[in-house]
């Protein structure tokens, strides 16, 4: 069998050190991939004059799969965010964003394991009718949802439930209001739900479900919704582990799949080894499993659990004072 090639793009800020620190790990445990590097974000425009060039669309699509580093958006008008024209290009419908607690961490939680499954295409975000009237005064944006685009992410919560052996999937909506698309989204989860008699279907209206998942998150298992709300719910869930350091993210489509970190390139702390390597290599946990390599994930994530609950090496925002090449050297000993 052909070795699987990984399209790896380091990003901008902290993502070259994070990303280098994934690598080694996946390295170390005997993966046995061949990377191909290419540039995207300030690192490509630097050298190529292209926020997103030619060459990194086509490894992205040639080889499937990319563990992706976070990117810079310069701030300023015509800069539409890579990472929004990346999931479009490549209909990356699937958002998945896991959080679970690991002890030693600072997170106000025990015990929690939610994934929330957010569609990445449609909503507030199809990037439609965002217009503001000549003088000024009047601001406008189009949500779209489509039948078919809810069913596609409903199915694969659905589907992502089973396979993971969970119990219960709740559908986050909006429906008392936006009857029309959020309703629309409600009505398509809900048939889909029917034909998962095994999987608990439950119904929550987005501002009930963030004061449940700040009162009571341990009752959440997964949950499946529209892009902003998913965008917003998913930050708040990496709130209650500890931080967008523990957050990792799959953008997932039919046929390519870009795994990343949920932060950004946190240009404070960039090129000074302080960053936090865990939610890229929690990604590339995603990505093994993704790629039905479960045992390596598995030995992989008890290191870095081990790491975290004995405080060995492990970075400021979880409560140490190393840097990433040693939290990164302490995991590396583990595997
Ligand atoms: P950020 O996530 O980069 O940083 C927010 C805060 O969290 C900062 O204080 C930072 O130091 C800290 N932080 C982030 N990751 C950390 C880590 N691994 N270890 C320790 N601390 C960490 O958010 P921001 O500052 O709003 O955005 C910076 C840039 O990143 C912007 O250009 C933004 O557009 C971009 N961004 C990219 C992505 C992506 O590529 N997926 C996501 C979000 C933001």
């Amino acid at each position: 069998m052909s070795k699987q090639i990984i399209t790896v793009i380091k990003g901008d800020g902290i993502g070259p050190s994070i990303v280098e620190a994934a690598i080694q790990v996946l390295d170390k445990v005997g993966c046995n991939f061949d990377y191909e590097y290419v540039d995207a974000g300030l690192t490509a425009l630097e050298k190529t004059g292209e926020l997103l060039p030619q060459t990194t669309l086509d490894a992205i699509a040639r080889n499937k799969i990319t563990l992706k580093g976070p990117l810079t958006t310069p701030v300023g008008e015509g800069f539409t965010s890579i990472n929004v024209t990346l999931r479009k290009k490549f209909n990356l419908y699937s958002n998945v964003r896991p959080v679970i607690s690991f002890k030693g961490t600072k997170a106000r939680y025990e015990n929690i394991d939610i994934i929330t499954i957010r569609e990445n295409t449609e909503g507030m975000y199809s990037g439609h009718g965002q217009v503001v009237s000549a003088d000024g005064l009047v601001a406008e944006a189009t949500s779209i949802v489509t039948k078919d685009g809810a069913e596609r992410i409903a199915v694969f919560a659905f589907e992502t439930a089973r396979r993971e052996k969970r119990k219960k999937v709740t559908i986050v909506h909006k429906a008392n209001i936006l009857k029309s698309t959020s309703g629309l989204f409600l009505k398509t989860a809900r048939e889909v739900a029917t034909r998962y008699p095994d999987i608990e279907a439950q119904e929550m209206i987005v501002d009930n479900a963030c004061m449940q998942l700040v009162m009571n998150p341990q009752q959440f298992d997964v949950i499946v919704t529209t892009n902003l709300f998913g965008d917003i719910l998913s930050d708040l869930c990496a709130g209650l582990v500890g931080g967008l350091g523990m957050a990792p993210g799959a953008n997932i489509g039919a046929d390519c799949a870009i795994f990343e970190a949920v932060h950004g390139s946190a240009p404070d702390i960039a090129g000074k080894n302080l960053a936090n390597p865990s939610s890229v290599i929690l990604a590339s946990i995603q990505m093994l499993e993704y790629l039905g390599m479960q045992d390596k994930a598995e030995k992989i994530r008890s290191a870095l659990a081990d790491v975290i609950a004995t405080g060995d090496r492990t970075t400021r925002d979880l409560g140490g004072s190393f840097g990433t090449t040693d939290f990164t050297a302490a995991v590396l000993e583990r595997l």
